[in-house]
């Protein structure tokens, strides 16, 4: 029924397909049969296969069973998820904290609670899918700057009558999923200040590696007094599953009253929800720290591998690294030879990054090996040097 869309997709080079893993996520994992070097999942301290979480996750299967039931305002809280709640905002210094499903799930289901027709959202163009669909759903007016232009940001503020909206939204990632860069939250914060905007944080990423703790970037720059509402996601970092929203109280009552990702759908299940806890814990012990000591200092080793052989400009102050190649066939070309290396690491192509910007998208976790990491870096030096000698219009 469908094959013309699916043969155009696969001329152009952005025909997907799932790719079957045998084992847990870790540093290795076991993929279509063979072992690889995992550099693709966001499990960045390795805590996805972590005993404490497993553990946690076990015991509340055998104490509460399997499902949650319903949505959390039939029937479907449990004191697992009250738990989480509280101990998220306590770890975030907030009011309150609401779980989600999913990352995506939550910018949809806030964004679209929190903006509405009367309102203007300001949005960076590289935020995730899930913010775009949210700011589509809010029915706001939506504005998108370039990437992290600030200037551009503050002429649209200016420009935007403050009477004709009823309020003004910054919304934007902290730690931006393909670039691994980060938004400069001060200057943010400066900004929507300056114009009475509010600012919406995406921390997906950030959460449980930057700031104190794990705390997220808001609190990395000390702007958490700054931003009116933090997301998060449990499903990242923290190694299990679901998301959260933490604010003040007022803002999370309405989202409980009127987010329909929460209303109408079934609640995280007790082992997901015990898992969550079990790693908000455990990043905030000594263990927590060393995880992230032993992610940082491999971000250093592939940033100053990855220089060596001719990729400048990667900060190395977050561990999602992405190698730029261009054209959506060199990225293909790349992650096949990583691939023939025995490094997993997937070519990331529109519409997830911008046509002409096609890359591999390397994400380091605390359990790599020093060899793991050189081996990354020899087998995309092999490529570069390969594609050189192949001509300038590969
Ligand atoms: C992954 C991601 C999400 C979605 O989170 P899920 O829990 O995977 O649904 C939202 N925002 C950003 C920036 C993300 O990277």
């Amino acid at each position: 029924m469908f094959e013309q869309e699916i043969q155009s997709l696969q001329a152009s080079g952005l025909y997907r397909r799932l790719r079957e893993v045998e084992t847990a996520q870790g540093p290795r994992i076991i993929l279509n049969g063979r072992e690889m070097i995992s550099m693709a999942s966001n499990n960045y301290l390795g805590l996805a296969n972590h005993p404490k979480l497993r553990q946690a996750a076990c015991y509340a299967v055998n104490q509460y069973g399997t499902g949650s039931g319903a949505s959390r305002l039939l029937s479907g809280t449990s004191v697992l998820h009250t738990r989480l709640e509280e101990e998220i905002a306590g770890f975030l210094g907030e009011e309150a904290a609401l779980i989600f499903n999913s990352g995506y799930a939550a910018n949809t289901g806030i964004i679209s609670v929190l903006c509405g027709r009367e309102d203007l959202i300001l949005s960076d163009v590289l935020n995730h899918a899930s913010i775009a669909d949210g700011c589509r759903l809010s029915r706001a007016d939506v504005r998108i700057h370039k990437h992290l232009d600030y200037d551009m940001l503050e002429k649209r503020l200016k420009a935007s009558d403050k009477k004709r909206y009823k309020r003004r939204w910054i919304v934007t990632e902290s730690l931006f999923s393909m670039e691994g860069d980060l938004a400069p939250l001060s200057e943010l914060a400066d900004l929507a200040e300056r114009y009475g905007a509010h600012i919406y944080l995406d921390e997906a990423h950030a959460i449980g590696i930057l700031g104190d703790k794990g705390r997220g970037s808001a609190s990395l720059f000390g702007v958490e007094d700054r931003i009116t509402l933090r997301m998060g996601t449990l499903s990242k970092a923290l190694g299990s599953f679901g998301a959260f929203a933490a604010g003040d109280r007022d803002i999370i009552d309405l989202l409980i009253n009127r987010s329909r990702p929460l209303i109408y759908s079934t609640a995280l299940p007790p082992s997901v929800t015990a898992a969550s806890r079990a790693a908000l814990e455990l990043v905030q012990t000594a263990e927590g720290d060393q995880l992230r000591e032993r992610l940082f200092s491999n971000i250093r080793r592939l940033a100053q591998g990855l220089k060596c052989i001719g990729f400048e400009g990667i900060s190395g102050q977050t561990p999602i690294l992405p190698v730029v190649l261009g054209p959506v066939r060199k990225a293909i070309e790349a992650a096949q030879a990583l691939y023939e290396g025995g490094i997993f690491a997937p070519a990331i192509r529109p519409p997830t990054v911008p046509r002409g910007q096609s890359r591999i998208r390397l994400s380091v976790m605390a359990q790599h090996t020093p060899e793991d990491l050189d081996a990354v870096v020899s087998v995309l030096g092999q490529f570069v040097r390969g594609s050189l000698a192949a001509g300038p219009n590969l």
